[in-house]
């Protein structure tokens, strides 16, 4: 489980998160909306410390890291703990597709290199790779890089997967073998916290919806009662423009 207490962030001067309070319980999939600018992927940067939050409280599995007191060891604790998918894949583009997925596997967990490379030629055939293994990332489609992108967030095994608008650089007639190799990890029973504009998708794979705007959670339910009947206007206004 993972929970978020008092979550603030300031870049400089602008304050970008203003108090965020969230619990995902183990096994939930919970999906963030929220318009352009509202602290989405800052929220999720500041789960792993991609961005140091300025203050408040990560819980990942019962380990409390108090932000502003964390040390390196905190941070590698909540780094290990999660996996992220980026909009942008960030692969290593000099390593092949295996190398991409085993990477944290030997250098992290320090696997050995057979090991990991059983493990990760298990991951790729989970996300329909197998065939891909020594590939380059320049050699593959958006929709095959994003893949090995979820794989290697799988490989350690994290806690919790954080996606950060994980299609929206796809061409569209590639975002549906993203979607759904997405789907079957979460019908695995993984915990996954999910930054989205595919509306029908979250509204699909959604345990719990969060709808952010301006720095806090303005409104959160469960998908049924967010899309069918959000009780703030302004969440309200957002579906009907982007429904
Ligand atoms: P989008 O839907 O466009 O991805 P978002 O909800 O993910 O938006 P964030 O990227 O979290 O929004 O940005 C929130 C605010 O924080 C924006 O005003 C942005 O300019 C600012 N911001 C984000 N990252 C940085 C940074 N590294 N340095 C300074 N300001 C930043
Ligand atoms: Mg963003």
């Amino acid at each position: 489980m993972i929970k978020l207490e008092n979550i603030h962030k300031y870049f400089d001067q602008q304050h970008v998160l203003k108090g965020i309070d969230l619990s995902i319980k183990k096994g939930e999939v919970v999906s963030i909306l929220g318009p352009s600018g509202s602290g989405k992927s800052t929220l999720l940067r500041c789960i792993n410390f991609l961005e140091t939050p300025t203050s408040g409280v990560v819980e990942i599995n019962d380990k409390r890291v108090d932000v502003t007191s964390a040390g390196k060891a905190d941070v590698l604790s909540l780094r290990t703990s999660t996996g992220m998918v980026f909009q942008q894949y960030n692969l290593f583009k000099n390593l092949t597709v295996l190398q991409n997925v085993m990477i944290g596997l030997t250098s992290v967990k320090r696997m050995n290199s057979v090991e990991a490379s059983k493990v990760g030629k298990d991951l790729l055939e989970k996300v329909g790779l197998k065939d891909r293994l020594n590939h380059y990332p320049a050699q593959l489609s958006g929709g095959q890089q994003q893949r090995v992108g979820i794989a290697r967030a799988l490989a350690l095994n994290p806690e919790v997967l954080l996606f950060d608008e994980p299609t929206s650089s796809l061409d569209p007639e590639l975002v549906d073998e993203v979607l759904s190799v997405i789907k079957a990890v979460a019908n695995e029973g993984n915990t996954m916290l999910i930054v989205t504009h595919e509306l029908n998708f979250a509204r699909d794979i959604s345990d719990r919806v969060v709808f952010m705007e301006d720095g806090i959670i303005l409104e959160e339910g469960t998908a049924e009662q967010i899309f069918s009947n959000p009780s703030v206007e302004r969440t309200r206004k957002f579906l009907s423009k982007v429904l």
